[in-house]
């Protein structure tokens, strides 16, 4: 089982992902839980390229070539070998991101970036993706590398919010959005819940 965290800065992915690892391997799975971008040796020179101040503005184009590489590497030689081996894998970001700040945040062409992201997975899709939802300016405050995310502007990560909430409105099957406010383990216990008939089969 493949299930995937989204949601903008702050939105408490990490937190999210981390307790249900620890939730489904006390329950006897084995959880590979990672993440994008760079879960992977490759993954963390390509991360440290893209984010790193020093690297300066990136061309679009290029910036997201070096996410689907990421991704590639991640899907390649992780997640997929995981799941072969019958592990569930959590991921803390993956093609729902790309899209949201390549796509809605940056002005690419959504159905070249899917395309892209598609080759580059292999069309490997999460049987769920979490989409935890806040307010940009909200998880702003919750989020320690402020000085790298005010380098966009609020109306960036609005663009990139209304993405990810369009995403799972056109495909209610696939996705779980849940307010980012709420209690950890209220959020917690109804990602379990709708996870329930997933990992039972
Ligand atoms: O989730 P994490 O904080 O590790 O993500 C690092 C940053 O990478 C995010 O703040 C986001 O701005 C950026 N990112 C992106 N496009 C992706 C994945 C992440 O711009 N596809």
């Amino acid at each position: 089982v493949f299930v995937c965290f989204e949601g903008g800065e702050g939105s408490g992915k990490s937190t999210q992902s981390r307790l249900l690892r620890d939730a489904l391997t006390a329950a006897g799975c084995t959880v590979r839980l990672t993440f994008e971008p760079g879960d992977t040796a490759v993954g963390r020179e390509l991360r440290r390229i893209v984010l790193s101040p020093e690297t300066g503005v990136l061309d679009d184009r290029c910036e997201a070539l070096l996410y689907a590489a990421d991704k590639a590497e991640h899907v390649a030689t992780l997640v997929r070998p995981a799941l072969e081996r019958g592990e569930v894998v959590v991921t803390d970001r993956y093609v729902d991101s790309t899209l949201a700040y390549q796509g809605a945040g940056r002005s690419l062409d959504p159905a070249e970036l899917e395309e892209v992201a598609r080759w580059a997975t292999g069309d490997l899709r999460p049987h769920l993706t979490v989409v935890l939802d806040l307010e940009p300016a909200a998880g702003f405050t919750r989020f320690e590398e402020r000085d790298r995310i005010e380098g966009e502007s609020l109306e960036f990560h609005e663009r990139v919010r209304e993405a990810f909430l369009a995403m799972a409105k056109h495909d209610p099957d696939h996705y779980l959005v849940l307010d980012a406010r709420l209690p950890v383990e209220e959020i917690h216990d109804a990602v379990r819940a709708r996870l329930e008939p997933l990992l039972a089969q």
